[in-house]
């Protein structure tokens, strides 16, 4: 499959996203075993405003990449969630959530909470 071009967008794409119940869980688990010294960089970083506050800007990618929300893994591939730099990757059908979110990650979720 066709990849999106995300090298250089410094996250753009990334902004509050909303999260479950069960996302909120697997992400506080893998923010809590990360070693403390790498979880404060992340969380120290200076960020764009209205970037998500997981995007580790000094690798230009999400930092929290293995369990980053299902919204985040359809990005750019529905029809509802369009990457500008590659339109034509989004072809699937808009998504149609399974789960209620209980907030959004940088807004209802801060690094307090996890
Ligand atoms: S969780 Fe990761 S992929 Fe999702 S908005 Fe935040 S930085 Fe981007």
């Amino acid at each position: 499959m066709e990849t999106l071009p995300c090298q250089g967008c410094k996250g753009l794409c990334c902004g509050p996203v909303p999260i479950t119940e069960k996302e909120y869980k697997r992400i506080h688990k893998k923010i809590k075993s990360m070693p403390r010294k790498i979880r404060e960089a992340l969380e120290n970083q200076p960020r764009f405003f209205g970037t998500c506050m997981f995007y580790d800007l000094h690798k230009d990618q999400c930092g929290i990449h293995s369990v980053r929300p299902e919204i985040c893994r359809n990005f750019g591939y529905h029809k509802d969630l369009v990457c500008f730099r590659k339109p034509e990757l989004a072809t699937k059908e808009k998504v149609t959530p399974t789960e209620r979110p209980i907030g959004h990650l940088s807004i209802d979720f801060t690094w307090k909470n996890f």
